[in-house]
């Protein structure tokens, strides 16, 4: 069994009272990691550990080149380790074979991305007002400094890294702390941290319960900016604490997407989208697809082989490579699943497949379907989280922009065409941070992601991304030629 340890100012230490907890297999209830509990006082040391890094300049002060050769030994370690770290996935968060291969591998890749843009130097000259022509100005992306970053348990080390990266490459430095349902792969991230060129404190990974450590992150004055992703719930708990000293938050919380099939769509590929979009992790993604939004006309040939095509699906172990659903990440989510879908029967809906628990070891549940539902139902407006997908039919365009946007959350949703610009008309008219068409779940390193509503404050990726790890700071230089000419203020004289 694997012992972690908290990983504060460079080194690996027990929490100050010695207590640790337990990490589950999902698929089998097994213990398979004890991992140290963090006091409050390890969380006061880790912030102190981060804020003494930033102040002394050992990373913000670096050259861009070396910060970025550094996050690129990040990167080597993790492909080295990717098929350890895989395996660990697997375990300690109930992906399957296919989802935590491809983690790790698109893990890899953003860092790889950030690492890139750790050298890219977005400091920008603009010309302004002076006293005579013009000024030089310059604006400089500076790092905010000590950055929190709480994660959830769906995306374990992905969720990780897509913090880690834009926070490093922008020069801050961070605590990380991860899910305690699946803390394994970040205590695996701060060893192989530890093998690398990173100076100490710079990063410090610390594990425990988020109402009593992360709160502590959260209200630390010492903390300029939190980084979480999580429910909308604690969202708005963290918003409320940061409040306290103003601290920049970037939330990515829940979500509720509509995945919208037009009639005109190529119905093999878009029912398999259905699938891939509202099943992918069991439904535990925050962005997935989990109102089904079908035209009227295509209607019962998708809803058929909808059905069709569920029930060739395999559920099981998920370290079996031809896996298909694996089990929910534990006990309270998935009482909360299936009494999700018994709230679906007594609103009304029907239920097309699914709907049981399956085995008597490990929380596995069916894929999920529901018809005659409509989107006033609790099912249809309430992130259950699990494999549970409702379907709606409409009758036209309109109708399925006014079903998909009467939501209070905008993370994501698809569009199912045969016709791009009809796609993109509707995609346009979604308030939601991402649409795939023909596609879904797929995110771009460049792109930003985040919500719209209730889903969430700021984005994730891309220029943008690493902005929000930023403070733009402007430097107005006038040049003196003339000393007897007065400043800008008083020049403009409005016309009689
Ligand atoms: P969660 O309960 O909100 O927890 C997320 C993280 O916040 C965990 O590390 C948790 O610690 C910590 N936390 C809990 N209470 C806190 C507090 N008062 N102050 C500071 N930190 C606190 O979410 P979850 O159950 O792990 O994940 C599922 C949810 O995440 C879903 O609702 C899903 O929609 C959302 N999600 C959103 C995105 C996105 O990008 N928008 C991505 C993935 C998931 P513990 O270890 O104690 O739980
Ligand atoms: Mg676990």
């Amino acid at each position: 069994m694997e012992k972690y340890l908290l990983y504060i100012n460079g080194e690996f230490r027990e929490s100050s009272d010695k207590k640790t907890f337990e990490s589950v297999n999902p698929a089998n209830e097994e213990v398979i990691a004890e991992i140290s509990k963090a006091t409050v006082q390890d969380a006061k040391d880790a912030v102190d550990s981060a804020r003494k890094a930033f102040d002394s300049g050992v990373w913000s002060g670096l050259p861009r080149e070396e910060r970025s050769r550094i996050l690129k030994q990040v990167v080597d370690k993790i492909n080295e380790n990717a098929k350890r770290l895989t395996e660990l996935e697997i375990m300690d968060s109930g992906s399957t074979f296919k989802k935590a291969g491809e983690d790790v591998f698109l893990s890899a890749k953003s860092l790889n991305y950030y690492s890139k843009m750790a050298a890219v130097d977005f400091d920008e000259n603009v010309e302004g007002l002076s006293k005579e022509g013009v000024s030089k100005n310059i604006i400089r992306r500076e790092p905010i400094g000590v950055c929190a970053l709480i994660t959830p348990w769906n995306f374990p080390l992905k969720m990780a890294i897509w913090k880690l990266g834009p926070a490093l490459a922008a020069g801050n430095t961070v605590i990380l702390k991860p899910a305690m349902e699946t803390s394994m792969t970040s205590c695996e991230l701060a060893r192989l941290i530890d093998q690398t060129d990173m100076p100490k404190g710079v990063v410090n990974i610390i594990t425990g319960s988020g109402s009593e450590i992360g709160t502590e992150l959260v209200t630390n004055s010492k903390v300029d900016k939190v980084g979480f992703t999580g429910s909308t719930e604690v969202g708005k708990i963290i918003m409320k604490n940061a409040a306290e000293n103003l601290k920049k938050i970037t939330l990515e919380c829940g979500g509720k997407s509509a995945n919208i099939v037009l009639d005109d769509a190529d119905i093999e590929m878009s029912v398999d989208g259905a699938i891939y979009a509202g099943f992918y992790h069991q439904g535990q993604c925050c962005e997935g697809g989990t109102r089904l939004l079908v035209h009227e006309k295509i209607y019962d040939e998708f809803v058929g082989k909808l059905k069709e095509k569920i029930s060739r699906m395999k559920i099981g172990d998920p370290a079996d490579k031809k896996t298909d659903v694996g089990p929910i990440i534990n006990k309270k989510q998935f009482d909360s699943v299936m009494n999700y879908i018994k709230l679906g029967k007594e609103e009304g809906a029907e239920v097309l497949t699914g709907g049981n628990k399956v085995g008597d070891k490990g929380y596995y549940i069916e894929p999920t379907v529901f018809v005659n539902s409509n989107n006033k139902m609790k099912i249809s407006q309430e992130e259950i989280f699990g494999p549970v997908v409702v379907l709606i039919k409409f009758k036209d365009d309109d109708e399925a922009v006014e079903i998909a946007n009467d939501s209070i959350y905008g993370l994501g949703g698809a569009v199912w065409s045969g016709n791009d610009e009809r796609a993109i008309s509707v995609a346009n008219r979604l308030r939601t941070g991402t649409v795939w068409i023909n596609e879904y779940h797929l995110l771009s390193d460049r792109a930003p992601f985040g919500g719209y509503k209730q889903s969430g404050i700021g984005r994730e990726f891309g220029v943008d991304g690493l902005k929000e790890y930023t403070e733009a700071k402007h430097i107005h230089i006038d040049e003196i030629k003339d000393r007897t000419k007065k400043f800008w203020y008083g020049t403009v004289v409005p016309k009689d």
